[in-house]
């Protein structure tokens, strides 16, 4: 294995749980070897072992701090460790979908497997990490042989296709899985996207356990209407869901059918969401229960959407459309922003229009996404809930 030097500083981070590396953490950073190395202080003494697979979070990943192997028993252990950890998932019947293994916080960056009702998605982030997917994909079978069949996603720039199948036999589509009871039509080899985002489940809990009853839900960046559903199953008496994307009518359609909710009271439009807004007021709509959750960076013909640039417009923009003492839900799935920056956008927003407003609730990610306390960029979602007063 190459042995990659690390500069002193860098040393410190990881030994203190920082499995991050970045190009200026090598001590010699032109040239460096895409592929599973060995790291080592300024003077060659051992430091830790993993991996340099560039991807788009940073250049590498530490995996183990001791001098061990990195076989097909390292991972068993790995993925027996996060079995455990996720006993009360698997002896919850309402819940048939949720994080199995998640990446650095289980202890090996670049991958994450879900489960969805005994089938399984990889996703893999770099193309170093699949240098060893032959003893990582055997590893997994050993200690899910329950698991009937898996596809695999690959989320960097390369001539792999985005999505195939990975082992065993393949369900009928759509699967439905469940969460808190609620039923969800997913796709397992389709693209990057399954149908569902996982690590919404607490905030789609709140809504399906009575924060939207009686209420007037507007779901925008809807993708296929999960949070709507959640809310039409908590008893909203309406909601609307907007996405640009054309495919957005029929995916949520689907998830309203597979619950046996009537579209009576569901609009889904499709449009840009500053269009809607716009639309929105010209027809004088109101809503008690907005709920924003872009992209983090999203292009279309006229704008580029980014969240530090452009989420206090969406805030501002949506407030002009809220009832009176109505709430709103502020999620960002940004990593490079900070839970307390992003808050401070948001509530800029507020001020700047002149409402009171009342914080209730802030989610982060949900405990089958496991984290490390000692690298808080992991623990990307935020999701506000206010309480507003005009
Ligand atoms: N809230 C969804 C996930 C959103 S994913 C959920 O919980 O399931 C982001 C979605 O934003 C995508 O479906 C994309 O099509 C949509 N999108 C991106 N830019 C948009 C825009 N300007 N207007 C409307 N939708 C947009």
């Amino acid at each position: 294995m190459d042995l990659v030097k690390l500069k002193t500083l860098a040393t410190k981070k990881l030994r203190k749980g920082m499995p991050l590396l970045q190009k200026e953490d090598l001590l010699k950073d032109a040239d460096f070897p895409q592929a599973w190395v060995t790291f080592s202080d300024e003077r060659g003494n051992f430091v830790g072992q993993g991996y340099l697979g560039q991807q788009n979070k940073g250049i590498g990943w530490l995996v183990s701090l001791q001098e061990e192997q990195l076989n097909q028993a390292f991972f068993e252990g790995l993925f027996n460790k996060a079995k455990a950890r996720r006993q009360a998932f698997f002896n919850n019947q309402e819940t048939t979908a949720f994080r199995l293994f998640n990446g650095e916080g289980d202890g090996l960056g670049g991958l994450t497997i879900d489960w969805y009702d005994n089938y399984a998605v990889f996703s893999w982030y770099n193309e170093v990490i699949l240098q060893k997917k032959a003893e990582i994909v055997a590893a997994f079978q050993a200690v899910y042989p329950e698991v009937l069949g898996a596809s695999e996603k690959i989320r960097y720039k390369s001539q792999l296709p985005e999505s195939q199948w990975l082992y065993g036999t393949q369900p009928n589509e759509p699967l439905i899985v469940k969460e808190n009871a609620v039923n969800y039509a997913v796709y397992l080899n389709e693209g990057l996207m399954t149908g569902i985002f996982l690590d919404q489940k607490e905030v789609r809990n709140q809504l399906v356990e009575g924060l939207a009853v009686g209420q007037e839900v507007l779901n925008l960046f809807s993708y296929t209407g999960a949070f709507s559903v959640a809310a039409a199953m908590g008893g909203a008496a309406s909601t609307t869901s907007v996405d640009l994307a054309k495919r957005s009518r029929q995916k949520t359609e689907e998830q309203f059918a597979v619950n046996q909710l009537s579209l009576e009271n569901q609009k889904i439009i499709v449009m840009d969401v500053f269009e809607y807004y716009k639309y929105a007021k010209r027809k004088n709509l109101s809503y008690d229960l907005i709920i924003l959750d872009p992209p983090s960076f999203a292009r279309n013909k006229k704008k580029t959407f980014s969240v530090a640039k452009n989420y206090g417009e969406l805030v501002t923009d949506a407030l002009s459309i809220l009832k009176e003492n109505g709430r709103i839900i502020a999620s960002t799935n940004a990593a490079n922003l900070s839970l307390e920056r992003f808050q401070g956008l948001v509530e800029a927003a507020f001020e700047a229009a002149g409402v009171n407003y009342q914080k209730e609730q802030v989610f982060r990610l949900p405990v089958d996404f496991q984290t490390l306390a000692s690298f808080s960029e992991g623990n990307y979602l935020k999701v506000l809930f206010y309480k507003i007063k005009k």
